[in-house]
Formats: structure tokens, C-alpha cells, sequence
């Protein structure tokens, strides 16, 4: 089993990002039966857990468990493919599995490398500078399997913020500035990327958008603040509060929605009570006394809109999101364009897996790029799975890739099967 970081994906971060959310399923549905024997688990498998409850009394557990750290190999893999074939050659009279699957990962030595330079610097001193700072870069190296289950899962490839998964105009050279934040992951360093910035342009409006907002809701009480919301959906959110697995999400953040709707209507009641206070001043009085300010909403939304162009001027900090509507979209109104200013724009515009690791292999994905056309996530490459998201849905929780395990399983012992007679 090849990691790049420590096991527990997004579930172990999100336990520090927001531990109180509901993980929305039981643990009957979110755990294994043989992990559960293997660390004794004794919670009630009826009970929905939060995600923290989940982490600690069974996750965490299960990757502290004596038998997993000897399966782990630290490293990114890179690529995929078959020792020898290419996707087009046949090996006369057997299958394809007659040829091992070669992983090519990253061993990054980092700590090792550490370690060892303290026991034995004056290696290190003869080694010289440059064999150390190449060493210090990592290096590829590989190993040969029979089968290969790719459960990389799709949060480390986020989409970019322009249409139809692509990117937006000057979007790809804009990444430079440091400005343009990408997907779950960005969730973080939210902290620091909300104290370098006064406005915030959010792109999308599906589970990450719905963290994020919540995620800046203290930020969001200095009145200084604002954030624009640009989303594809008529409605902001819809998908969202209509898929009961996001039960516990959508009532956080439709409560923060209300609470900063109820602020802007409390601040437009006392606007007007101001101005006509104002306004019956005598003319003099009034003369020398400044008309109040009205509010302006500090929580704006874009919807039926796409991301065309993000820009930065010369003369002016900041980016400049440029969004446009479509007729065709929520309620029908003309096509309009509208430009939006922001310090910082975090784009949540949904995931794809990374499919060139696989590049050299028979693969066959559905269109929505999250995972292989087949259900139990086979591909026409024998022995290739991709362990995941399911073609029926964009959901990607943890009871759908646990209810692949046993298909997989399935069709990998269909390699070991006898026929009828044989011995
Ligand atoms: C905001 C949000 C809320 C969610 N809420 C819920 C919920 O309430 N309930 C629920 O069941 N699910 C929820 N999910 C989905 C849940 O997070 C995923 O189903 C779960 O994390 C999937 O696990 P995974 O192991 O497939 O992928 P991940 O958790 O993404 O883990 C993938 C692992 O693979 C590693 N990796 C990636 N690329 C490589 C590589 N090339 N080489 C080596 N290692 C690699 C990563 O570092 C990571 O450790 C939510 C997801 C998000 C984003």
C-alpha cells in the first residue's frame, strides 16, 4: 500500500477542520466488519458518529493497528502500466495479466535522509553539496504487482473555475500569484489565506463551497469583510440541501445563511429609520449633517453564472473575476457580465481523478471523470480497479467505496476460479 502522507485521506483532516459534522451514515455502513474485529470496536453500529467520534474511535485505530504500518510504503505514485505491453498488444493464448503491473513511486528520503546525515556527517561533508540537495529531491523508484486498486481517491485534483471543467481565460498564469486557491485542500490553510485577504471570491456552491463559508464565518463578523459567491446552480446550493448525506452540512449552513440575511435586514431596518430621521431634520440642520450610509451586503451571490476570465490590473491590487449568465439557467434573464474584485478566489468547482497515472493502461472512465464506467470500478485492463466514486452519482462517500471492496474482491477471485471438474 502506497501513501503519500499519513493514512486517513480526507476523513483524517477533516477531523481537525470540523469535527462536530455529522459523517452522515452509521457505522454499520462506514466501517468494515474485519476492521472492526481487529481492533475491537464496541460503539453501537445504529449510531451516525461525527466526524471526530469516527476518526477516534475507529479510524485512527484501525491505521494504528499492528497490522498496517508493515503494508505502508510512504511515497507519491507516479505512473502505472504493464512491464512490457502497450494498450493495444495481446499475449497469444493468455490474458493480459500475464504481464505484472509495474508502480513507479517517489521515495522521498526526507527524514531518513536526515537522520543519517546526524549519524554520519562526514559522509555527508565528502558527498558534497549537490549529491545532497538531489538527494534531498527524491527519487523514482518501482515495484512489480499482480493486481493494482488505485483508491487515491479524486480531493487531490480539483477542477479549475472556468466552463464545462476547464479553465478560465489567463486562469493557468494567474496561479503564479499565489491568489487562487484550489479544492478541500485549500481548507488548511484557510486561516492564512483569510488573514492576507478582505474579500473573497468563492467559485461553486456544492459541499467544499458550503465548508468554506462556514469555515469564514468568524472572519466574516469584521465588517470590513465580504465574500461573492459565483455558482452554475439557479439556486445556490440546491444539489446540496436536496441529498439527504448532506443532511447535517445543509442545516449549518443554511442556519449561517439565515443569521447573515437576518444581519442585512436588521442593518437595512436601521438605515431606514436613519434616513427618515435624517431627512426630517430642518434644511440647515441637514445641510451640515452626513446623509447615512446604506448598507450594502457584504454576502453576494452570482447564480446561473460560469467563470469566464480572471484578470489583475496593472494599477490595482487584487484579482477581477469576470462571471457570466446564460438564459438558459435557473430563471430565465438576459446574458449579462459582470466583474467581480477580490484579494483572494477559492474554487470549488467539484474533482476529477487524475487519470494520467493510468495512461498506459485499458482504461475506461465515465464521462464525469470521478470514476471507471464499470460499477465495481473494473476497467478492460484485467486486474486494474479504480476504488472510489460510483458512475450513478457525483457522491463520493466512504459506505459507496466500502460496498465496492466486496465486488472487487469478487472479481479478482474470478481469476482464481476452476472450472467445473478440475482438481
Ligand atoms: C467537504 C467534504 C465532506 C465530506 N463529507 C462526507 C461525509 O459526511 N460522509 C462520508 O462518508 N464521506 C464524506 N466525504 C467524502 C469522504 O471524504 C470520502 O469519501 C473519503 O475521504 C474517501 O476516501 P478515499 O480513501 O477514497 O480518498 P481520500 O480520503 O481522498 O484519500 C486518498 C488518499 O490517497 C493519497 N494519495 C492521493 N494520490 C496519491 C498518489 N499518487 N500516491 C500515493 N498516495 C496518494 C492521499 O494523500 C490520501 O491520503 C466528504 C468529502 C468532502 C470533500
Amino acid at each position: 500500500m502506497f501513501c503519500r502522507e499519513r493514512l486517513g485521506g480526507a476523513v483524517r483532516k477533516m477531523s481537525s477542520l470540523m469535527p462536530e459534522l455529522s459523517m452522515e451514515h452509521p457505522y454499520k455502513d462506514i466501517t468494515t466488519e474485519t476492521a472492526r474485529t481487529q481492533i475491537g470496536f464496541a460503539g453501537d453500529l445504529e449510531k451516525v458518529p461525527t466526524v471526530a467520534e469516527f476518526w477516534n474511535d475507529y479510524l485512527a485505530q484501525v491505521i494504528d493497528h499492528s497490522v498496517l504500518p508493515s503494508l505502508v510504503q510512504k511515497g507519491e505514485v507516479l505512473r502505472v502500466h504493464k512491464r512490457f505491453l502497450n494498450p493495444e498488444e495481446e499475449v497469444e493464448g493468455r490474458s493480459r495479466l500475464a504481464d505484472l503491473f509495474r508502480v513507479i513511486w517517489k521515495f522521498d528520503p526526507g527524514s531518513v535522509l536526515k537522520d543519517s546525515m546526524k549519524e554520519n556527517p562526514e559522509l555527508f561533508n565528502k558527498l558534497g553539496e549537490t549529491v545532497v540537495a538531489s538527494l534531498e529531491k527524491g527519487y523514482e523508484k518501482f515495484e512489480d504487482f499482480d493486481l493494482v486498486i488505485d483508491g487515491r481517491g479524486v480531493l487531490s485534483s480539483p477542477l479549475p473555475m472556468g466552463p464545462s471543467q476547464t479553465e478560465a481565460l489567463n486562469e493557468i498564469q494567474l496561479r503564479e500569484t499565489g491568489n487562487i486557491h484550489y479544492g478541500f485542500h485549500s481548507l488548511e490553510n484557510a486561516d492564512s489565506i483569510l488573514e492576507k485577504s478582505k474579500s473573497l471570491c468563492i467559485v461553486g456552491s456544492g459541499v467544499t463551497a458550503a465548508m468554506w463559508l462556514l469555515k469564514a464565518s468568524e472572519w466574516m463578523k469584521n465588517p470590513e469583510h465580504s465574500i461573492s459567491l459565483v455558482s452554475t446552480e439557479g439556486v445556490i446550493f440546491q444539489g446540496m440541501f436536496a441529498n439527504p448525506s448532506h443532511r447535517d452540512l445543509s442545516y449549518k449552513l443554511n442556519k449561517y445563511l439565515e443569521e447573515m440575511l437576518l444581519d442585512y435586514e436588521k442593518a437595512c431596518e436601521a438605515y431606514q429609520k436613519e434616513i427618515h430621521a435624517w431627512r426630517d431634520l430642518d434644511s440647515h440642520v441637514r445641510a451640515k449633517t452626513p446623509q447615512p450610509q446604506e448598507p450594502v451586503p457584504r454576502f453576494d451571490v452570482y447564480h446561473g453564472c460560469n467563470v469566464s476570465a480572471v484578470d489583475r490590473l496593472l494599477d490595482r491590487e487584487g484579482l477581477f473575476v469576470t462571471c457570466e449568465t446564460v438564459d438558459f439557467r435557473g430563471e430565465r434573464r438576459q446574458i449579462e457580465l459582470k466583474t467581480l474584485g477580490c484579494d483572494s478566489i477559492i474554487v470549488c468547482t467539484g474533482y476529477v481523478l487524475d487519470q494520467s497515472m493510468s495512461r498506459g493502461l485499458r482504461t475506461h472512465f465515465h464521462h464525469h471523470g470521478k470514476s471507471s464506467e464499470c460499477e465495481e470500478g473494473t476497467h478492460p485492463e484485467a486486474g486494474f480497479y479504480t476504488l472510489g466514486a460510483r458512475k450513478s452519482g457525483d457522491r463520493y462517500d466512504l459506505k459507496e467505496g466500502l460496498a465496492q471492496l466486496p465486488q472487487i474482491e469478487k472479481n479478482i477471485l474470478s481469476f482464481f476460479s476452476r472450472s467445473e471438474g478440475d482438481q
